[in-house]
């Protein structure tokens, strides 16, 4: 399915719901980190530049369905309305009639910013009566927030069933089009780097990926746990226990299959993962008792590096180690090198991931960075996200006026 987009819809003097991701870091009552904020702008500028209204709206922590004033989006309104140059109207909630009004008083230029979502119970529950008075004072709907469509909540799904021909922003647009490219067109050779600590989340795209890809390149935390299941010693190093019997299913199908599935050679390890510690490097897979291992050693990079060279596709989800602390990313510093010199098509997903290629100002050497977290993994899985699901499809015919 391709998603119809808010470029096809008719904005005009229309208010447009449109649901971002303004999920951002705060610090003392201000926007500490506004990435998120940025990139729904092209969205939200595409529809005041035609003339429309947007009323837009977010979620921001975990306030479990209640007001909490430390997690209100007012933040939000002030570092967007700094960011467009325009007015943002603060709503003090996110449905009700005061909302109604605020959004039907907005005049061209003007943007509305509803109030946290979360703050009511019926958010995340999907709720039919509140999915209505959260579509009542809007005339389209537009999701820009591709993190959040992996959850079927009143804001992603139900509010879709009241107002005519939902559309995708531009932001969910580049993350629809990017992540079908690699799951159902991928150029090979298509290497896979999997990192990061979360394995128990990323099983299910393994196994997803074990079929597709020529080689599978495991490093971080989660190495640890396939070592694990292989046998080898990994001394006090993190590893997911109850996932070894998944670890080693995806060991023997890789082997009976010809894809190239790569654990780590050597390790960077210390006694703890506190900074300034003394490390050492191992001079094999295996790790001695009471070391931990922080990242992958240099003939692991060296090898990585030679694995991943040729590909003309890459997905690289979790860094290859503890890579917040210094010296423990230079295993991450160097596959990004390595990926970046490939010259192919290269995604990389993942919040931390993302985060340590920023902050090694590696960000222009890859195709796309899939902000969606749990949603770009799920969607790569093959799993169909309820919240783009719920957009009415470009290819299946006009139901309704533009
Ligand atoms: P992403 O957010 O990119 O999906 P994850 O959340 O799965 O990645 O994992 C990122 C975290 O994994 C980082 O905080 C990183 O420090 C941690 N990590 C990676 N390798 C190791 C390791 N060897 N020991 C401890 N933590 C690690
Ligand atoms: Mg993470």
């Amino acid at each position: 399915m391709k998603a119809l987009s808010v470029r096809d819809l008719d904005v005009g003097g229309r208010r447009v719901f449109v649901r971002v991701d303004f999920n951002v870091p705060l610090k003392d009552a201000r926007v500490a980190d506004d990435t998120r904020i940025r990139a729904s702008l092209p969205t939200l500028k595409s529809i005041l530049e035609r003339g429309g209204l947007p009323v837009i709206a977010s979620h921001l922590g975990r306030p479990k369905g209640k007001p909490v004033p430390e997690m209100s989006l007012r933040p939000a309104a002030d570092r967007l309305a700094a960011l467009l140059g325009t007015k943002v109207i603060q709503a003090p909630d996110c449905v009700g009639p005061e909302v109604d009004s605020l959004a039907r008083g907005l005049r061209p230029g003007e943007s509305l910013l509803l109030e946290n979502l979360r703050f009511h119970p019926e958010e995340e529950a999907n709720d039919e009566a509140f999915s209505r008075q959260l579509a009542s004072p809007a005339e389209r709907y537009v999701n820009d927030a591709f993190g959040s469509a992996h959850r079927a909540h009143a804001s992603v799904v139900g509010i879709t069933r009241h107002l005519p021909r939902p559309a995708a922003g531009l932001l969910m647009e580049a993350e629809i089009e990017a992540l079908t490219r690699l799951r159902d067109r991928p150029e090979t050779p298509y290497v896979a780097i999997l990192g990061g600590a979360k394995t128990s989340d990323k099983i299910d795209l393994i196994l997803n990926l074990i079929d597709k890809v020529t080689a599978l390149l495991i490093g971080g935390a989660m190495a640890y746990t396939f070592l694990k299941a292989r046998g080898v010693s990994i001394g006090a190093s993190r590893s997911e226990d109850d996932r070894i019997d998944q670890a080693r299913a995806i060991l023997t199908r890789a082997a009976a299959s010809r894809v190239r599935l790569e654990l780590p050679l050597d390790h960077v390890v210390a006694r703890s993962p506190a900074p300034g510690q003394a490390c050492e490097v191992t001079p094999g897979p295996a790790i001695g008792d009471g070391w931990v291992g922080l990242d992958v050693g240099p003939r692991t990079r060296e090898a990585y590096a030679l694995a991943v060279a040729p590909a003309r596709t890459v997905f690289w989800n979790g860094p290859l180690g503890l890579c917040e602390v210094a010296p423990y990313d230079e295993g991450t510093r160097a596959m990004a090198r390595a990926v970046a010199a490939t010259g192919g098509w290269s995604v990389v997903g993942g919040g931390d991931s993302i985060a340590a290629i920023n902050k090694l100002g590696l960000s222009s050497s890859f195709s796309h960075l899939s902000t969606g977290g749990g949603a770009s993994l799920e969607f790569l899985a093959g799993v169909e996200l309820p919240g783009v699901a719920a957009l009415a499809d470009a290819g299946g015919g006009v139901q309704g006026p533009r």
